[in-house]
């Protein structure tokens, strides 16, 4: 048995190696990106589920890497968090999306669109963030409470003293939170009462099975009715099928985003649905 583990060790290292120097390789790549401006955004539209309205977007990243084509955001945002790039790239985020959406409600006649954007716990450590947060709302001229900052449970789970503070500020600039993937998390109840939030994104994985699965049903409801006890909006995510539509708006489930409606799109793509 002793052979056997020294073989298999000896089998692993050459492989190991490699995706040590991959990941090595990769950072690198990474901070050439964040030099050269490698990332575009996309923007997936979000939908009130009784009327169909286009009532806002969810900035999404890609990286579009010279050589590897598009890079999905779970192919780089833990190394970007891990090595601090995550805060210059979650600042050109803000800058870009906010910029984009005042440029669409200025040309639009309907209802200015709200715009959401993912903020990882490295980037809520920074004192700065209410900064680049309040001077990306002046630059693009922007309502505050037009930006929804998505904050994803595990975020809320190793919070830090200053997390509180700094949500608290952030609120006070006057822009909206959203708990991302929620339901997903150790005591997502707790947080609805310690964090001042104003949207609940139900996580894909209840959606996926609301229509199948009786369980699943029960729970995607229980979440929409405690949002609306405590005056939150509610937003399911990952709506594939007509099916998970009629039991969502159903059941009072205020807005959706998904495949269903539209994948994340590309500004231009955005333009082109928002005035044909
Ligand atoms: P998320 O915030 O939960 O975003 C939803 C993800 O589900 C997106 O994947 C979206 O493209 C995908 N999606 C939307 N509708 C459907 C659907 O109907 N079916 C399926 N199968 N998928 C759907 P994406 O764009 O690959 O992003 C993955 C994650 O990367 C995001 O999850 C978010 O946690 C993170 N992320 C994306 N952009 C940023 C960013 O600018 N900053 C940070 N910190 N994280 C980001
Ligand atoms: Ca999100
Ligand atoms: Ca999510
Ligand atoms: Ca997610």
């Amino acid at each position: 048995a002793k052979k056997h583990g020294k073989d298999r060790f000896e089998v692993f290292e050459p492989a190991m190696q490699e995706a040590f120097q991959a990941h090595i390789a990769l950072e690198a790549d990474l901070r050439r990106a964040v030099v050269r401006h490698e990332f575009e955004l996309r923007y997936q539209p979000i939908v009130h589920l009784r009327t169909g309205e286009i009532t806002g977007v969810e900035a999404l990243i890609r990286w579009m890497h010279p050589e590897r084509g598009i890079v999905p955001p779970m192919d780089f945002i833990p190394l970007a968090e891990e090595t601090g790039m995550i805060v210059p790239i979650g600042e050109w985020v803000l800058r870009e999306a906010t910029t984009r959406v005042a440029e669409w409600n200025a040309r639009r006649d309907g209802p200015p669109l709200t715009v959401s954007v993912n903020v990882s716990a490295v980037q809520l450590e920074q004192a700065a963030l209410i900064q680049v947060v309040e001077s990306a709302l002046q630059a693009a001229d922007m309502r505050p409470d037009r930006l929804v900052l998505e904050l994803t449970e595990s975020l809320l789970v190793d919070h830090r003293p200053a997390t509180l503070e700094r949500l608290g500020a952030l609120k006070a600039l006057g822009v909206r939170l959203a708990i991302d993937d929620f339901g997903t998390g150790y005591s997502s109840l707790a947080y609805l009462r310690r964090f001042p939030v104003d949207i609940i994104k139900i996580d894909k994985s209840f959606v996926d099975d609301v229509v199948d699965e009786p369980t699943a049903a029960a729970l995607t409801h229980g979440i929409i009715q405690l949002g609306r006890a405590l005056e939150l909006s509610t937003i399911a995510e990952g709506i594939e099928h007509a099916g998970q539509l009629t039991s969502l708006a159903g059941g009072n489930c205020e807005l959706g985003q998904g495949y269903y409606f539209a994948e994340p799109l590309t500004g231009a793509a955005i333009s082109d649905l928002l005035f044909p």
